[in-house]
């Protein structure tokens, strides 16, 4: 005797292509019938990709055979045109484009690693927050995403009945992360017009709902998927991180000018661990010499939208998982970052 819970068991081991979820958890299975040892399964499913209900009806019929002593499995699948088709009905990427609900995207990118770039994307969200304004913070790296750290936790996103996925809420954002469905192989294999494509369904497929801003953490660098995803979604600009020594301000000119000339607005350049406070005499130290944010920005034509201390509790709360700007809004990082929130928020809705 076949019950439905050993089938919908069965499910969730077949995998959506790419995506490390399960079918089952993904919310694509409708209904589950049995009739004696006669198996009828109804999916529904929102995709204009032929190849996934294709690959999906093949996973689930052979896992169902493994059942003992199933006889006919029958797997239906409905499929519906996504939401808003990412592509144009030619296959070509369709031209930068709004994600509904979402009134200002922006993109916080820098030229190179480790100059606090996510640090920057992560306390910028919550400052914009604390300004009033819904906020949703994405976090773009495909290959070497900081869910966990961003996150806080290993909590993982659910879908919506109609395969939505739904960000998970923290310090008063909605948080997502591109890497979080994908499984340990799917980047290799994200390539070129794969990136556009998935990038364009996974900002989509999100369910962000109504937001004022939707902060997207660029991977380092000026490579090709960074391109792709400015251009895939109407940005209302990109604002760059850098360090104040010359070899980040040269990475973060390229940066700067590779996004000008793909017409996307610079808001600006924020010049992280740019002195630092000594706790004990106040004093202000230029650790890696003063002005050179100041002059690149100059040089770029862009404003210096912010000056951040280097700062051991914004280290010690970022590692956690928690932008200082949320935990202790007394901190002179956190300072700065409502100070750069208010100035974009300023310099957009004028
Ligand atoms: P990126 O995204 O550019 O690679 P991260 O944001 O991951 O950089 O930051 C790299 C490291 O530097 C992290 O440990 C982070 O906590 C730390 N960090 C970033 N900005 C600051 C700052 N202003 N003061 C102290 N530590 C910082």
């Amino acid at each position: 005797m076949i019950t439905p819970e050993q089938v919908r068991e069965k499910l969730s081991t077949v995998k959506y292509p790419g995506f490390n979820r399960d079918i089952v958890s993904f919310g694509l299975v409708k209904d589950v019938r049995v009739t004696g040892v006669d198996v009828v399964v109804q999916m529904s499913l929102a995709t204009n990709d032929a190849k996934i209900p294709q690959a999906i009806k093949e996973g689930s019929e052979a896992a169902l055979a493994q059942l003992a002593g199933v006889g006919q499995v029958t797997v239906r699948i409905d499929i519906q045109a996504p939401p808003q088709a990412p592509q144009a009905a030619s296959g070509a990427p369709m031209a930068a484009g709004a994600i509904e609900g979402i009134k200002r995207v922006i993109a916080v990118a820098s030229g190179k690693g480790g100059v606090g770039k996510s640090t920057v994307a992560a306390n910028l969200a919550v400052a914009l927050h604390q300004t009033g304004a819904a906020v949703g913070l994405c976090d773009c790296d495909l290959y070497g995403p900081s869910i966990g750290l961003m996150f806080g936790s290993g909590e993982r996103p659910m879908a919506t009945e109609d395969n939505r996925i739904i960000p998970i809420e923290r310090y008063g954002l909605r948080l997502m992360s591109m890497g979080f469905l994908l499984d340990d192989a799917a980047p290799a294999i994200l390539r070129g017009p794969m990136v556009t494509k998935y990038t364009q369904q996974f900002l989509r497929q999100v369910d962000w709902g109504q937001l004022d801003y939707l902060v997207l953490d660029l991977p380092p660098g000026t490579g090709d998927i960074q391109l792709t995803i400015v251009q895939t979604v109407a940005l209302a600009g990109v604002v760059i991180v850098t360090t104040p020594q010359e070899v980040a301000l040269i990475d973060a000119r390229k940066a700067a000018t590779m996004f000008q000339k793909v017409n996307v607005p610079v808001l600006g350049l924020i010049e992280n661990m740019s002195y630092f406070l000594s706790p004990s005499d106040g004093k202000r130290y230029d650790i890696f010499g003063s002005g050179g944010g100041e002059r690149e920005s100059a040089r770029l034509k862009v404003p210096l939208l912010g000056q951040i201390p280097i700062d051991i509790p914004t280290r010690e709360a970022g590692d956690r998982g928690q932008p200082v700007t949320s935990i202790d809004p007394t901190n002179p990082v956190s300072e700065a970052f409502v100070q750069i929130a208010r100035k974009l928020n300023d310099s957009l809705s004028a």
